[in-house]
C-alpha cells in the first residue's frame, strides 16, 4: 500500500484525484474459492478460462437438409441419414449424400449443406434434386469446429463477471465448476441520533433510515456478503467500539452519515484512535462531505459516506464501487459514460463535479437526449427514482445551455 492517499491532506480533491488515490490503496484482489458453476453468476472469475475443448467439437450442420461433397450434383442419391447426436459411419464418396439434422456432425468428406427449402427429395427413391443450384454455395450452412471457442484459446479473461451469457459459455465449455474471487465483506452502518428504523413509530425530529436499505441493494447487486450493524446514535465511543470491531473482520467499511464538521461529527475523532483518515474534501456535488480511511492494523478500507440519501448513492457509483470491484479482481472497471444532447440548461459550478439525476430517451432520428429531473436536492431520493442516469458535469464546466452536449452515466447493474 501505498501512503499518497494520506499524504494528500485535507485539501480539496478533484474527482479523478480521489479515484487515483483510492486505485493505489487496493491494488490486490481477495482469494479466490471454487463454486459450482450454478452458484457463480454475478461472481467474478479469479483466473483466465482455457477452453479444454473445440466448440463446436465437430464441424456440423447449420441446417436441416443434404449434406455432400462439392460440386453439387443437380440429383444426388441419398445414402443415409444423420440425425443430431449421431455420427455416419463410413466417409461420404463425390456424387453421395445424407439427410442431415441441425447439429449432427457431417460425414467425413462432406463440406456443404443444402438445406429442405431448396430441395425437392422423392423419398421411396432416396433422391434429392436441387432446385435453383445457382443460389447453392460450396461450404454454406455449416458450423466448423472450433469456430465459437478454438481449444486451448482465453474463452475470459480473469475479472470477469459472469453474466448469464458467460455461464452460458462456460457451460459449453463442459466447465461445471469455477474459482472465483470470493465475496468481499463489508460492514455497515447508519448513524444519527435522528434516524430511525422503518417499521417503527417516527419521533418529532426523526427521519427514517433510507441510507441502509439503498446500500444494501447497491453491495447485494456487487456479490457482497454484508454484515449490518443497525443504527447508531451520534456517541463517538459506540461508533469508535462498532469500527474496531468492524476492522478485525470486515474487508471493507461503509457508513452514512456524521461526517461532516458539525457538533456530530465522530469520524475524525474515531479514525485517530484506531486508523488514519485519508481524505474527505472531493470537488463533488453532491457528495461532499466524504471521508476515506483505513482501519486497524489489517488496513481495512472505510468510507464515510454523507448523510442525505442521494449523496450516499452518488458516492457509492462514483467511488465506492470501483475499490469494491477491484478487490474482486475487475481492475479496468470504469462507468458506462453516454454522450447526449441536454434539453434544457443545468447549473453546474467550475471547479467541481456535479451530478445532476437525469432522464434519456432517444429521438426519432436516433440522437441522445437528457433532462434533469427537477430539483436536484441530494436529500430528495425520489429523483432516483425518476431517474435513469446521472449526468456527469465535468470541473472544467461550468452552467451548461440547452442543445450542448453533456455526459451522462445510464444506471446499470447496481441502479
Ligand atoms: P449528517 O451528515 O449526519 O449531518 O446527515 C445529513 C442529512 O442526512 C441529515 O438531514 C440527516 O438527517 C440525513 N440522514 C443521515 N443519515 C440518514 C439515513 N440513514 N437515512 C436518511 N437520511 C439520513
Ligand atoms: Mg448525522
Amino acid at each position: 500500500m501505498t501512503l499518497s492517499c494520506f499524504a494528500l491532506g485535507e485539501r480539496m480533491l478533484d474527482v479523478d484525484e480521489a479515484l487515483a488515490a483510492l486505485g493505489e490503496l487496493v491494488a490486490t484482489r481477495l482469494p479466490a474459492e471454487r463454486l459450482p458453476l450454478t452458484a457463480a453468476a454475478r461472481r467474478v472469475l479469479a483466473g483466465e478460462c482455457i477452453s479444454p475443448i473445440d466448440v463446436p467439437q465437430r464441424t456440423n450442420a447449420a441446417m436441416d437438409g443434404i449434406a455432400l461433397a462439392w460440386p453439387a450434383p443437380a440429383s444426388v442419391p441419398l445414402v443415409g441419414d444423420v440425425l443430431a447426436g449421431h455420427r455416419f459411419e463410413r466417409p461420404l464418396e463425390p456424387g453421395e449424400a445424407v439427410s442431415i439434422t441441425t447439429g449432427a456432425p457431417l460425414p467425413v468428406g462432406a463440406d456443404t449443406v443444402i438445406m429442405h427449402e431448396q430441395l425437392e427429395v422423392d423419398a421411396p427413391a432416396r433422391m434429392a434434386t436441387i432446385r435453383h443450384a445457382q443460389h447453392v454455395s460450396r461450404g454454406q450452412n455449416v458450423r466448423h469446429a472450433g469456430e465459437d471457442v478454438a481449444r486451448g484459446s482465453r474463452a475470459m479473461p480473469a475479472g470477469t463477471r459472469l453474466k448469464p451469457q458467460h455461464l452460458g459459455l462456460l457451460a459449453s465449455l463442459g466447465i461445471d465448476s469455477v474459482d472465483v474471487v470470493r465475496r468481499p465483506r463489508v460492514t455497515i452502518f447508519s448513524t444519527g441520533d435522528e434516524v430511525t428504523l422503518p417499521g417503527e413509530v417516527l419521533g418529532e425530529a426523526g427521519i427514517y433510515d433510507a441510507n441502509r436499505y439503498s446500500l444494501r441493494g447497491m453491495l447485494e447487486a456487487l456479490g457482497c456478503e454484508i454484515d449490518d450493524l443497525g443504527i447508531l446514535a451520534d456517541r463517538p465511543g459506540a461508533i469508535r467500539d462498532a469500527l474496531a470491531h468492524a476492522a478485525t473482520r470486515a474487508d471493507m467499511v461503509i457508513t452514512s452519515g456524521g461526517v461532516s464538521s458539525g457538533q456530530a461529527d465522530w469520524v475524525k475523532t474515531a479514525l485517530a484512535s484506531i486508523g488514519r483518515l485519508g481524505f474527505w474534501r472531493i470537488a463533488m456535488r453532491p457528495g461532499r462531505p466524504l471521508a476515506f480511511g483505513v482501519l486497524g492494523e489489517t488496513a481495512v478500507p472505510f468510507f464515510g459516506l454523507p448523510g442525505n440519501p442521494v449523496a450516499v448513492m452518488v458516492t457509492f457509483l462514483q467511488f465506492v464501487q470501483p475499490l469494491l470491484r477491484r478487490l474482486q479482481g475487475e481492475h479496468a472497471w470504469q462507468p458506462t459514460r453516454w454522450n447526449a444532447i441536454a434539453d434544457e440548461a443545468m447549473h453546474s459550478r467550475g471547479g467541481r463535479v456535479d451530478f445532476h439525476r437525469g432522464i434519456y430517451h432517444i429521438d426519432g432520428a436516433g440522437r441522445l437526449h437528457v433532462r434533469a429531473t427537477g430539483s436536484q436536492g441530494s436529500g430528495r431520493l425520489s429523483s432516483m427514482v425518476a431517474a435513469n442516469c446521472l449526468i456527469e458535469i465535468e470541473s472544467a464546466r461550468a452552467d451548461v445551455a440547452a442543445g450542448e452536449t453533456v455526459l451522462l452515466q445510464p444506471f446499470g447493474e447496481l441502479t
